[in-house]
């Protein structure tokens, strides 16, 4: 993939989500890593999602130095991206969004833990809550280092704020995305009828080695 088709894929997903009303019109933000050279490509800040074009995306380098002549600024969100993309040379993508019903998990800081088993294979186990950072600043990822790399996690829910899902493309991130949306809507869902009925332990270790296998593989989607 060039980098003009990179940046067609970012659109397309970020514009997915407002359609699927994962993000309002001016909220998240989208980066994929280009590794031919190593520039970092992310939404713009404060555009409406209906009017992004490829064109609009901008290119950074590892330092948050904007390498495109344009109107746009990056996303202010931007240090959050360089600092996964530091933490973790395997993911290629950070997606970080609001989404409804992971946001609610995320305002009552309680991790999103997992009993469905296909979702679990998604995502890998359950979904922590990060402390909380004023957003648009470093604090916001001051403790990233002990959920990307000590847990060896790629979604995290942001106290009182929303999400980051990441993935080795755009579309995997996303896919992880969306898959953790629907599984906190199951989630609460699922409590109003009752007791879950939890997946035994040895199943659950079970999924996250078909997980990891998976994640190292050319495909990370389920046939
Ligand atoms: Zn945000």
């Amino acid at each position: 993939m060039n980098k003009d088709e990179l940046k067609e894929e970012i659109v397309y997903y970020f514009k997915k989500q407002y359609e699927l009303g994962m993000l309002n019109t001016f909220e998240g933000n989208l980066s994929a890593l280009y590794e031919e050279d190593g520039t970092v490509l992310i939404t713009p800040t404060q555009q409406d999602k209906e009017k992004i074009t490829p064109d609009m995306i901008l290119e950074v380098d590892m330092e948050g130095r904007v390498l495109t002549e344009s109107e746009f600024k990056p996303s202010s969100e931007l240090g959050m991206h360089l600092e996964i993309y530091r933490l973790r040379p395997d993911l290629k993508c950070v997606l970080h969004n609001h989404s409804a019903y992971a946001t609610a998990f995320a305002l009552v800081g309680r991790p999103l833990a997992n009993d469905m088993a296909e979702s679990f294979m998604y995502y890998g186990g359950d979904i922590p809550v990060c402390p909380y950072g004023r957003p648009g600043t470093d604090d916001v990822f001051k403790d990233f280092k002990k959920f990307f790399v000590d847990r060896d996690k790629d979604v995290l829910l942001l106290a009182n704020h929303g999400l980051v899902a990441c993935g080795k493309s755009v579309s995997d991130a996303f896919n992880r995305a969306e898959a953790v949306e629907k599984l906190a809507k199951i989630t609460i869902l699922s409590e109003t009828l009752g007791p879950d009925n939890p997946l035994a332990a040895v199943e659950k270790e079970a999924l996250l080695d078909f997980y990891k296998a998976r994640r190292n593989s050319s495909s990370t989607f389920l046939k």
